[in-house]
């Protein structure tokens, strides 16, 4: 078998993959390859095609800085435009001929001798690469509920992220476990030919109105004519979501102006005592994600829904068991159960200097530089890595950062053969130090989310403005890593 040689080695399709594949075509830098383990680029926004999947993140900022999509049929995008708008500029960029479509990573090893990664694929292909940037995301692998008798329901189950587009919905009588993000957009979309819809919350969740409006011809007009006009219209939004994860990181103090907010969303929308009650939140907010929907409050009132609080026991044959002793009989089980994001780059088994396994190095949990390098696996650059997840705001606009970051390692890496690049423990350690303080200053240590793993430790969250994290990533400080040399 022959090992293609390359650069870089870039690992996932996603935005994370084709912003970090643009900046190194930006560059001139034209010798890598995009390892994409599914046959369609998009990552999360080809998975993600639910009823009703889309943005919460309006569409003028969640997109590339240098690639403004004039032409967004709405405010907030749909998924098929989403994906749709990647594509397009993978394609604009001169990224496709990069990607190798059906190609899983399973494992990558740093052989000091050479300098290089040897990345292994599950056909067995090989590659070796100066830099190893894996861009898998956070939410690339779907979780179900440790919940006993999952595997023995008798009807059609499917997770929200794999959606069975063939199940009949029409008529049936649908269960669905999890109110987050996901559910909250799909619940609205099947209840209405739901015969009998029962929806499991474990906790309720923040809600805000959606300010989302159709871009009429006349806007994109304007858009066109004046771009400057969809640059303010992101400008507003990005200091609004800087704003937003100000607040939920340091300045708590304002966070009542929020919660007035989806308190006065809650009244309007559900008049049920009772069901407002339940709808609730016991729990700071802002320590899970804020929400955005006009339509899942009102979904949830109709006569064909209830809204289940009590705690899930059992999956049975015919349906769902909750602690009170009730069987809630379903012919279709969805799972809205999110995904096991603190498990960066699992499954992929990745070893370092001397052979250490990351998985070892992470225990506690994943930690890296700036989110981006790890002590002892030189040349190694995440994208979406740890601790570079936002509480509000544009991922791209980080994504974008990490790339800017990483494309100029690979250029240092590229003008000096045989070197490798590994970040000093010591750096490392007064990063994580630093933004594992401000996090625990922050809201989201006061509860249980995906953000925060079983230790306690927040792992998926930036602690500040996106604008800071930009600063900070602007270049690569040498006098951060050991510089080494093959052999
Ligand atoms: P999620 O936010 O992690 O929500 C999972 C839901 O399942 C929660 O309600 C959780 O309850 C519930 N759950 C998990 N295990 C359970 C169990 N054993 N019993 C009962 N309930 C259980 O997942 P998601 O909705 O798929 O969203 C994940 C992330 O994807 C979001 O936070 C967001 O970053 C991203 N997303 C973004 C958008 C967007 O519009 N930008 C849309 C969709 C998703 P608890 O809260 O009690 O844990």
């Amino acid at each position: 078998m022959t090992t293609t040689r390359t650069t870089a080695l870039i690992v996932g399709a996603g935005f994370g993959g084709i912003a970090m594949a643009i900046e190194l075509r930006r560059a001139g830098i034209h010798d890598f390859v995009v390892l994409e383990k599914a046959d369609d680029l998009g990552g999360v926004w080809r998975e993600n095609t639910y009823p009703g999947s889309g943005c919460d993140v309006p569409s003028p900022l969640y997109s590339f800085s240098y690639a403004r999509n004039l032409t967004w049929p709405r405010r907030y995008a749909g998924q098929r435009d989403i994906h749709a708008y990647v594509a397009r500029t993978a394609r604009r960029f001169g990224v496709l001929s990069h990607i190798r479509f059906g190609q899983e990573v399973t494992s990558a090893e740093f052989d000091e001798s050479t300098a290089e990664w040897l990345v292994r694929t599950t056909d067995g292909t090989e590659f070796s690469a100066r830099a190893f940037i894996p861009a898998t995301g956070q939410l690339s692998r779907p979780a179900f509920p440790s919940i006993p008798g999952l595997e023995s329901f008798g009807g059609t189950s499917f997770h929200s992220a794999e959606w069975d587009h063939d199940a009949e919905l029409e008529g049936k009588r649908i269960a669905v476990i999890g109110t987050g993000a996901s559910a909250i957009q799909f619940v609205p979309e099947i209840q209405p030919g739901a015969r009998r819809l029962t929806v499991f919350q474990r906790s309720a969740q923040y809600i805000l109105p959606k300010r989302d409006h159709a871009y009429k011809p006349w806007h994109q007009k304007a858009f066109r004519a004046l771009p400057i006009l969809q640059t303010l219209d992101r400008l507003g939004f990005w200091l609004y979501a800087e704003f937003a994860q100000q607040c939920l990181s340091k300045w708590r103090f304002f966070t009542p102006l929020f919660q007035r907010q989806t308190s006065r969303h809650l009244r309007e929308k559900v008049t049920d005592p009772g069901l407002r009650y339940r709808l609730t939140p016991d729990y700071a907010l802002g320590c899970k994600r804020v929400l955005f929907s006009n339509d899942y409050l009102p979904a949830v009132t109709k006569s064909n829904v209830d809204l289940m609080t009590d705690e899930i026991t059992e999956v049975t044959p015919k349906g769902v068991r909750t602690a009170d002793g009730t069987h809630h009989d379903a012919d279709v089980l969805i799972y809205g159960t999110g995904f096991a994001a603190l498990d960066l780059l699992a499954p992929m088994k990745i070893h370092g200097l001397d052979g250490r396994g990351l998985e070892q190095t992470w225990s506690e949990g994943a930690r890296a530089h700036l989110g981006i390098t790890v002590p002892g696996f030189p040349n190694l650059f995440l994208i979406y890595g740890p601790n570079t997840n936002l509480g509000g705001g544009s991922i791209i606009y980080m994504l974008e950062s990490q790339a800017r970051y990483v494309r100029d390692a690979v250029r240092i890496l590229a003008e000096h053969p045989r070197r490798w690049l590994d970040v000093r423990p010591a750096a490392e350690r007064d990063w994580d130090v630093e933004v594992q303080t401000r996090l625990a200053r922050s809201v989201w240590t006061r509860c249980d989310s995906w953000y925060r793993n079983e230790h306690g430790r927040v792992v998926a969250n930036w602690p500040g403005r996106t604008h800071e994290y930009r600063r900070r990533t602007r270049r690569v400080d040498l006098a951060d890593f050991r510089v080494g040399a093959a052999g």
